[in-house]
């Protein structure tokens, strides 16, 4: 196994000034003009041939001098709107808007293992499609990627990215294989009676007792009708109705969000609310309706590949820790159905720097230390992907 050379200081001081800048500036999903323009700017500097995709989505093409494999690497852009509390001296200068998951480090450390790959080109195999992705908080930016054939020229045999982890030590990989991330369905439900006096319910028809056998319910669909040892969440968010103390509430509407790792649990959960919500409302003389909108897929990360990498990265000094899945959800999944994929967590948390809040927190930082390690994993999946003479599936 070819060990690999550390991160050029020039590099990640490069990558720590990038990601500082897109700090300030954080961009909502499909809003990322100012963002994307520094990646095109980056990019072209560094000779990298690139294309605009999705609006906001760029996406660069590395092509080695030598045969081989073509391996896409994805970061995402997007920041979350939420007002910044951490106090830094690069903190969000947009009120009301702030990278709190990582993106602006996601972005930053593609940029420097672009640096690295494309001053290395003469020795590099195979091909390498850099992929800066707009709203993966949402609605989505892989799946219009995807659509303007971001994959198909040229054709990329294997995908990677990284996410940023404050649950792992700052240095740290967490590589795990088969499912990381959650499938996330949302759904809305209406609930609907007949309202009346408070002091006469004889004469009307309660929604909101139906309601609240509903919102019981359906928790047995985790609780009694899922294996235990497999994951499922079923959440409500919001429930409202109803107008005041003395009056009978005729519509009661709440919304929720559905979720699971494996996609034929997955396929089975609308059928059972189905079922359960029909149930309750026939029980109660109510009418009930349910609309399910599919979000993102599960992020499933190909076996061979977590499993050898993990033995790479190890191989070069980084601990490797089989991080437990979550039940968030990440739209790297499109990706990683068309192509073998893997989602790898990078270590940020260091209590004495504070850097301890998870994503979508308002306090949420990161331990800059731990950039140079994700350039070392990019640009390594890379030498090594590429080089890969077959991927076993
Ligand atoms: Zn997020
Ligand atoms: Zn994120």
């Amino acid at each position: 196994m070819d060990q690999w050379r550390p991160i050029p200081a020039h590099v990640t001081q490069r990558v720590v000034d990038l990601r500082r800048a897109i700090h300030r500036r954080p961009e909502l999903g499909f809003e990322e003009h100012e963002t994307a323009a520094l990646v095109e700017g980056e990019l072209a500097a560094l000779g990298i041939s690139h294309r605009r995709v999705a609006g906001t989505g760029v996406v660069g093409v590395v092509r080695g001098a030598r045969g081989g494999r073509v391996v896409a690497l994805r970061a995402d852009m997007d920041a979350l709107p939420i007002d910044e509390r951490t106090g830094l001296a690069y903190a969000s200068e947009v009120p009301g808007r702030m990278h709190a998951c990582g993106h602006d480090a996601h972005t930053a450390m593609l940029l420097g293992a672009a640096r690295v790959l494309a001053a290395d080109r003469e020795h590099l195999r195979g091909s390498v499609v850099l992929l800066f992705q707009p709203a993966e908080e949402g609605p989505g930016g892989a799946a219009p990627m995807l659509e303007a054939g971001v994959l198909d020229d040229p054709p990329v045999d294997a995908a990677a990215m990284l996410h940023v982890d404050a649950r792992l030590p700052a240095g740290t990989l967490g590589i795990t294989p088969g499912p990381v991330c959650a499938a996330a369905d949302e759904f809305g439900i209406v609930v609907r009676g007949r309202g009346g006096h408070g002091a006469y319910p004889h004469t009307a028809l309660d929604a909101i007792p139906a309601a609240a056998a509903m919102v019981l319910a359906l928790q047995n669909i985790a609780a009694r009708e899922t294996d235990p040892l497999r994951s499922v969440v079923l959440t409500i968010g919001t429930i409202e109705g109803g107008y005041r103390n003395n009056v009978i509430a005729d519509t009661v509407r709440m919304t929720g969000t559905l979720r699971a790792h494996d996609p034929d649990l997955r396929e089975g959960l609308e059928p059972k609310v189905r079922r359960i919500l029909l149930g309750i409302a026939a029980a109660y003389g109510v009418e009930v309706d349910v609309e399910v909108i599919r979000g993102y897929p599960p992020v499933v990360n190909d076996r061979f590949l977590a499993e050898e990498f993990s033995r790479v990265v190890s191989g070069n000094g980084i601990p490797v820790i089989a991080a437990e899945p979550t039940m968030g959800a990440e739209d790297f999944a499109y990706f990683a159905q068309r192509v073998p994929g893997l989602m790898m967590r990078l270590g940020i948390r260091n209590e004495a720097l504070g850097t301890v809040h998870s994503g979508h927190s308002p306090l949420f930082a990161l331990d800059e230390a731990a950039l140079p390690v994700g350039i070392a994993a990019l640009v390594g999946f890379v030498r090594w992907a590429t080089t890969l003479p077959e991927y076993s599936r």
